[in-house]
């Protein structure tokens, strides 16, 4: 599956719903600038090995690029690129002055140890460095990279600059310039836009079932917050395993064991496969783990009314056109995972003004903007009759096409 045919599809979709012309969304249908390397860096054994990675600035009619850099044995240019686009069009959806960049290095971390994870990163921004910068690209933790990660890449960067540029990079550990709350952002985020949509739909919060595949940053967080709301979440998953109970996981624990075991297996629960748990009868389904995850072939077991997209791409088109059939409200990652970015520009903007933010004022800020792009784009919604991804995409082209225009490049 082409995950950038895909993102291609979906912008098409849109623009067919939004009477916009193929003319105007011309400068969309191809990346800006797509950066390959091929960098060594050696084993703990002192061996050389060389990884593949991939930067692409998909476009910055309005401002510098942004977007998450992953780690994954599957990482591809098509994925890097579809990366690339959303990110573009999530900055415009949540209206944060950044164009939309991706990054993508080939590796399996569970391979290898932290140090070899460290010069991995670091010879990975001797290979990119030119190309990104604090006014320039400006990566972030994606899938399999963390704070940790982020402070490798900070600290080669600012040693081959010779200068301390902390924007350079967000998602860093507070002690490097880091924001408050910016390692639930993601989640809260999604928490609020999930709040908005079942309060419009037939779903009482406190009697709602959630299951949530992808236990990570994303997945982790939001299985805590909606705990602590009052949301029965009753599945959780990760790469190997899912955990079920009917009656309500005890999130604290199964967080507990699995930041211990560093697995779920051993939780306690019903053990159920990740196909399984997004079949599960339940009012809530939130993806938080990768691309592709509900497609033409299990769309149709979906019993949820709701899908709050925490991941990427977790939705193919095709489920996407089955889903509405169904009458299933899917909230598109685009909106729903754009916490993450809102905190990521609040971080660059505290980095460049030097002047630090606290938590609580973090995260009014970050409620403001989730509900008001909800509400912008539920009145898109309504006034088209179009699907919450549609109007999304909308709302984004139409900011996207007047910066473009400004520039002269439509
Ligand atoms: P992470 O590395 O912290 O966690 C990923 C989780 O997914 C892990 O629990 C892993 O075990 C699980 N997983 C991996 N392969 C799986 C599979 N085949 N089936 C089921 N589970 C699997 O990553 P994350 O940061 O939580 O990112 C998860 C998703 O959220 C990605 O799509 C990412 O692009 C998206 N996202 C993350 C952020 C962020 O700020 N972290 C922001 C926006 C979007």
């Amino acid at each position: 599956m082409n995950t950038f045919t895909n993102a291609m599809e979906q912008l098409q979709a849109a623009a067919k719903a939004g009477s916009i012309t193929t003319a105007d969304t011309a400068f969309l249908q191809a990346p800006k600038r797509v950066i390959e390397v091929s960098f060594p860096a050696k084993t703990d054994d002192g061996t050389t090995k060389y990884y593949k990675g991939y930067r692409v600035q998909y476009n910055d009619a309005r401002g510098p690029t942004k977007g998450g850099i992953r780690f994954h044995p599957h990482a591809d240019l098509a994925e890097v690129q579809a990366l690339a686009f959303w990110m573009t069009i999530k900055n415009a959806v949540v209206d944060v002055p950044y164009g939309g960049g991706k990054g993508g290095v080939i590796v399996n971390p569970k391979e290898h140890s932290r140090s070899e994870l460290e010069r991995i990163s670091r010879e990975f921004i001797k290979a990119v460095h030119e190309f990104i910068g604090p006014t320039k690209d400006i990566p972030a933790p994606d899938v399999y990279t963390d704070k940790h990660v982020m402070a490798w890449m900070l600290d080669e960067y600012e040693a081959i600059k010779g200068l301390h540029q902390p924007g350079m990079v967000t998602g860093k550990p507070l002690a490097l310039g880091g924001s408050q709350g910016r390692d639930y952002a993601t989640a809260m985020g999604g928490a609020f836009v999930l709040k908005e949509a079942v309060s419009l739909l037939d779903i009482n919060p406190l009697k709602a079932t959630v299951a949530i595949q992808g236990f990570g940053n994303a997945g982790m967080h939001m299985a805590r917050i909606l705990d602590g709301w009052g949301y029965r979440v009753v599945a959780v998953s990760d790469s190997r395993t899912g955990v079920y109970d009917p009656k309500g996981l005890d999130v604290k624990k199964a967080i507990a064991h699995k930041k211990k075991e560093r697995t779920l297996e051993g939780y306690g629960a019903k053990i159920v496969t990740n196909k399984e748990l997004l079949a599960l009868d339940v009012d809530i389904l939130v993806p938080a783990a990768l691309e592709n995850q509900v497609r033409k072939s299990n769309a149709g077991d979906v019993k949820a009314q709701l899908i709050v997209e925490l991941a990427n791409g977790p939705v193919t088109p095709e489920a996407d056109a089955l889903l509405e059939k169904n009458g299933v409200t899917v909230i598109p990652d685009v909106l729903a995972n754009a916490g993450g970015v809102a905190v990521s520009y609040y971080e660059w903007v505290q980095n460049n003004q030097g002047y630090y933010w606290e938590e609580e004022e973090v995260m009014e800020k970050l409620e403001k903007k989730m509900v008001k792009s909800f509400k912008e784009i539920h009145a898109l919604v309504k006034e088209l009759d179009s699907t919450y991804r549609e109007a999304a995409f909308i709302l984004a082209l139409r900011r996207l096409i007047e910066a473009a225009r400004l520039r002269g490049a439509l």
